[in-house]
């Protein structure tokens, strides 16, 4: 391995070097996220409309614009030790094998048993619905990674969870729903018969397996049906984009710590909460005119929001129970195909990021997914670590920009996101080995149709 003198393999932070207040990129956006409205009378919901749904103080979080640094409480400090700081790591080996002269950096959020970045949010979300006096929370979970996560955070927090799974992950990732029962959590196929949307997605399509959309009704069902429970979300919201600022926190400061800025930020993008983290401050020097960085968010071609959906109020979910975002949007009715093994199958974008994209402030490119699969297992065999496919879209996008920097000769420094580890995806891994793994992108056609659904608005 050839070593800058300067530079470390793996860069971490002292406990004191720890941020201790996340960042609200909203705070500095001149076009403020669009705000979230009500189903039924299209007026923007406020705080009381919200309550019967989401934790009192996480509702504060989502509704505020303005304020740039929220104190992390001590206690959610103390627990983001058992897993923080997570290094930032210099990718000399695969530097190496590319044979670039660009300069990558990942920060890597897999070391805890849930395996991905979503930990980071889980504690705080559980920390508040704790604080609050509630005995539970309900949630969705697609490939587990949510579910997982959520279930850690309750069992520390000594809350109850209750978790709908999608029925096709539920059945073909039996081992995530035994981690989620490890932690105490409860997990129910989703649709079920337990709640009213779920006996009518059922009757309206019998056999379905299921998706996030649905799931989500469910789970806001139950917990707005149950006296203690609220509802919580891993991606998307606002909040959720607050708390994972941790990511983007740690590795500027790690940065500059080393004295070095990346000219590109990469993420993969699916309800755009590790971008969004990932991103926040660097996001908030380019708001401010502080700096420039070019910012890329990745997506797979088999469910492309931000690249051929339409930027408008949807709704969240696929029974129509939670509140209308502005977002890009491919149709809350759209379902990626069933060859899609890669993750990122939410049909909408975090309302921050579409704003900061729609205004110009970021990029956004889509992958086919055996090529995620090919990065993917070049980066396994060069750098160790097993990566989720999700994160792979990332790694297949920085991998592009580091061999366009071999082709001229520049030395760009490239930051990217590496948001989990793939264990509970070898399927996915042994489809792409046999050969099995086919890529679909939607037509045209497919698109419009899904995205004629799209809710009337005045706006
Ligand atoms: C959930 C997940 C993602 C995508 O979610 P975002 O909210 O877009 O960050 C990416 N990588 C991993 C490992 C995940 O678990």
């Amino acid at each position: 391995m050839k070593q800058d003198k300067n530079i470390p393999y793996k860069v971490y932070l002292t406990e004191e070097e720890l941020p201790k207040a996340w960042y609200n990129v909203r705070a500095d956006m001149k076009n403020k996220p669009a705000p979230l409205l009500n189903p039924g009378t299209g007026k923007p919901l406020k705080a009381e409309e919200l309550s019967p749904i989401f934790c009192d103080e996480l509702i504060k979080q989502e509704l505020d614009d303005d304020t740039a640094y929220i104190e992390i409480p001590q206690e959610i400090r103390d627990c983001y030790k058992m897993f923080r700081p997570s290094p930032l790591v210099r990718a000399y080996f695969l530097e190496e094998a590319l044979g670039t002269p660009a300069k990558i950096y990942y920060k890597f959020e897999g070391n805890n048993t849930s395996g991905s970045h979503k930990l980071n949010s889980a504690m705080a979300q559980a920390y508040y619905a704790k604080k609050q006096g509630l005995k539970g929370v309900t949630t969705e979970t697609g490939a587990g990674q949510w579910g997982t996560a959520l279930s850690m955070a309750c069992s520390f927090f000594g809350l109850d969870c209750k978790v709908y799974m999608v029925k096709v992950s539920y059945e073909q990732k039996p081992f995530r729903r035994e981690v989620m029962r490890t932690y105490g959590a409860s997990v129910t196929p989703s649709p079920s018969t337990e709640t009213e949307i779920g006996k009518k997605i059922l009757a309206e399509f019998p056999g379905t397996t299921g998706s996030l959309g649905c799931a989500i009704s469910e789970a806001v069902e139950a917990a707005t049906k149950q006296e203690g429970y609220r509802y919580v979300l891993g991606s998307v919201l606002n909040q959720v984009l607050l708390h994972q600022s941790i990511i983007g926190l740690e590795a500027k400061a790690a940065f500059d710590k080393l004295g070095v800025k990346p000219d590109i930020i990469i993420g993969c993008a699916g309800g755009g909460s590790n971008l969004g983290g990932l991103i926040s401050p660097f996001m908030g020097e380019k708001l401010r005119g502080e700096a420039d960085y070019r910012i890329i968010a990745v997506e797979p071609a088999s469910c492309p929001s931000l690249t051929r959906g339409k930027f408008a109020y949807d709704f969240c979910d696929t029974g129509k129970v939670c509140p209308l975002a502005k977002m890009y949007t491919l149709g809350s009715g759209f379902i990626p195909a069933p060859n899609h093994a890669g993750g990122l199958r939410y049909h909408g974008m975090s309302s921050i990021l579409s704003q900061l994209y729609h205004d110009g402030y970021m990029e956004a490119t889509s992958v086919c997914q055996t090529d995620v699969f090919k990065a993917a297992e070049q980066f396994a065999r060069v750098e160790g670590i097993l990566p989720a496919p999700e994160s792979s879209h990332a790694i297949k996008a920085a991998i592009d920009e580091a061999l366009k920097c071999k082709e001229t000769g520049e030395e760009k420094t490239i930051l990217f996101g590496l948001t989990g580890t793939g264990y509970f995806d070898m399927v996915a891994y042994e489809k792409f080995h046999n050969g099995e793994m086919t890529d679909y992108i939607p037509t045209d056609e497919e698109l419009a149709a899904s995205l004629a659904g799209l809710p009337a608005v005045a706006e």
